[in-house]
């Protein structure tokens, strides 16, 4: 099942798609999936962040094949950091390359997992059951903030449009298991499987659920592979005019814009 966030006359609504049309239901999609009647052709509405999340977590260096391409150890256990909630943009929304930090601006692809029940000390076989879906996501960083100039992350990672998500949740796939890539300008730059974290989805969540209470709706964006832009040979940063698409093959493209 695919559930979609919109606008439609002005009015923030959650629906279910079915092939060109979204349904719209009443409510939040972690109260139920009431189908209210009311159904708009996909094309007309326009596509909001799926959720407008109380936290993101992340998960860095998740990958064995990113990890390895910046040289780093594999972690023993996940690395949490967090992103502000008011960084999150949807789908065909403009990644704006910041004023402070406009220069080393990177992509970052990612599967996200967003928690559909109230979540805190689960197990590992539970965790699943704790979550209402997937989605793709772009990890944006400023890589100098990031990498150069802090002691830590939270300011390269939480520039406002730094965390575009979408383009709708995917209720029914492996997630462990998913072909992930990343274009830049039509070129792959990224293109893995999820089969390669280091940490799967259950011991995400588990681990996460450990440290802080998750509420509906708190997103997880769990880790990039190989290929980023800083970690190339002839580094790659975002400028002005590029598009990126993260394509995640059960669950859809996110595609978005960049400006100044
Ligand atoms: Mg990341």
């Amino acid at each position: 099942m695919k559930i979609a966030r919109f606008l439609e006359d002005g009015t923030e609504k959650y629906g279910l798609i079915e092939r060109d049309k979204v349904k719209a239901i009443s409510g939040f999609p972690w109260e139920g999936l009431e189908v209210t009647g009311k159904e708009y052709s996909l094309e007309s509405v326009k596509l909001l962040a799926p959720v407008q999340p109380q936290d993101v977590f992340a998960i860095g260096l998740n990958y064995r094949s990113h990890a390895d391409e910046t040289g780093m150890k594999y972690p023993t256990a996940p690395v949490i950091f967090i992103k502000a909630s008011s960084s999150v943009i949807g789908p065909g929304d403009d990644i704006v390359l910041p004023k402070m930090a406009p220069n080393e601006v990177d992509y970052e692809a990612e599967l996200v997992i967003v928690i559909g029940r109230t979540c805190k000390n689960v197990s590992e076989a539970d965790a699943l059951n704790y979550v209402l879906g997937y989605t793709c996501g772009n990890d944006v960083s400023a890589r100098d903030c990031q990498l150069k100039l802090d002691a830590q992350w939270a300011r390269g990672k939480s520039f406002d449009t730094f965390c575009p998500i979408g383009p709708w949740i995917e209720t029914d796939i492996d997630p462990d298991n998913q072909p992930i890539s990343l274009k830049l300008n039509g070129e792959v730059m990224q293109s893995s499987n999820t089969s390669d974290m280091i940490f799967n989805c259950s011991q995400i969540v588990s681990y996460c659920s450990q440290v802080a209470t998750m509420k509906p709706g708190t997103i997880i964006m769990t880790g990039t592979p190989l290929g980023v832009g800083f970690a190339r040979k002839e580094p790659v940063f975002l400028k002005a005019g590029d598009k990126v698409e993260v394509i995640i093959d059960g669950i859809g493209t996110l595609s978005n814009g960049v400006v100044k």
